[in-house]
């Protein structure tokens, strides 16, 4: 895992500070292009603009020719389960226990009932609908993976097959005689205006928190998700707050993407209806 930052300052200080073997090192993190280096050389002077250090740059490591890259030097790259194994050691975890429903304060599962004063909803897709309305304000994205990552598409488009092609084509021409050892696909949330949802679940909720939308960066991410939600929950106040707030309105940088995934998910719903289909959506059985 790569990370930059703020998560890469706390990372290397946690993990200096309780002597956490995770593979921790410093690396410079490429972002390139093999079509064109305008939107890269905009990358690098934005960069560096909030002062982050960050260069355009024709020279990489890559086997094949690139147009150009921005180089992030110095990023910290470590195991996350080797580190997230550690900082957990004294928490108190039920592994196996599905969260069936979220009623005031008391967490209803299949092994019984919890009762919290505050409760953090960190399960990738939110798991409740009403109050929130997440599945109109973040779309869900996949990602497909051999030894090389990309073809991303909106879930469910990808129906006819060809998302691996595009990787074994790109596998052939990049490294030939590769040999491909296992396929896999991530399924990640996107919202409206690129920035992840952190805070509270919704302003009829008290106590219930969420943490999701995170683009494909949430082992990233998740640092600030807890520094914001430790803050929250002690009464201290985090610069950051606003930025991530799921009560954020900014019409401006998402009114666009709203209005395609409210239609999206209209489609979807009444395809299931018109088409003699089940009209129980699989992911969480949703009508
Ligand atoms: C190949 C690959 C490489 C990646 N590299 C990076 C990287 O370098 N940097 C980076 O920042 N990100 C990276 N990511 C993305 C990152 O892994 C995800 O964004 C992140 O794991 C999402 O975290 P999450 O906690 O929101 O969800 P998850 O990791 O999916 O965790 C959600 C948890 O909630 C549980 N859950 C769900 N529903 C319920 C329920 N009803 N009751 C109880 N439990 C429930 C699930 O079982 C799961 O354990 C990578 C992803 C992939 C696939």
């Amino acid at each position: 895992m790569i990370a930059s930052g703020q998560t890469e300052r706390t990372t290397a200080k946690i993990t200096s500070q309780h002597g956490i073997d995770c593979q921790f090192e410093r690396v410079p993190a490429i972002l390139y292009s093999t079509q064109n280096a305008v939107p890269l050389k905009e990358e690098a002077e934005a960069a560096a603009s909030l002062g982050i250090d960050a260069y355009f740059t024709g020279e990489t490591e890559l086997s094949f020719p690139v147009e150009g890259a921005v180089c992030f030097p110095n990023q910290a790259q470590f195991s996350p389960l080797a580190f997230i194994r550690h900082i957990c050691q004294k928490l108190d975890i039920r592994e196996h226990t599905k969260v069936i429903k979220i009623r005031g304060n008391k967490v209803i599962t299949k092994a019984g009932v919890m009762t919290a004063d505050h409760i953090v909803v960190a399960t990738h897709y939110p798991m409740r609908n009403v109050p929130g309305f997440y599945f109109l304000r973040q779309h869900q994205e996949r990602s497909y993976v051999l030894l090389l990552g990309g073809s991303s598409c909106r879930t469910g488009e990808n129906k006819n097959g060809g998302a691996y092609d595009a990787l074994t084509r790109a596998a052939e021409q990049y490294y030939p005689g590769y040999k491909e050892i296992m396929r896999w696909s991530a399924q990640d949330c996107m919202t409206h205006d690129g920035i992840p949802f952190i805070g509270r679940y919704s302003v009829f909720t008290p106590g219930l928190y969420v943490i999701t939308g995170f683009q494909k960066w949430g082992m990233t991410s998740s640092m600030i998700a807890a520094m914001i939600l430790r803050d929250k929950l002690c009464g201290m106040e985090n610069p950051y707050e606003k930025v991530f707030s799921p009560q954020r309105i900014n019409l401006r940088a998402s009114i666009g993407s709203l209005f395609t995934d409210i239609g999206m998910s209209i489609k979807g719903l009444t395809k299931g209806l018109l088409c003699k289909q089940s009209p129980r959506c699989p992911h969480m059985d949703c009508v």
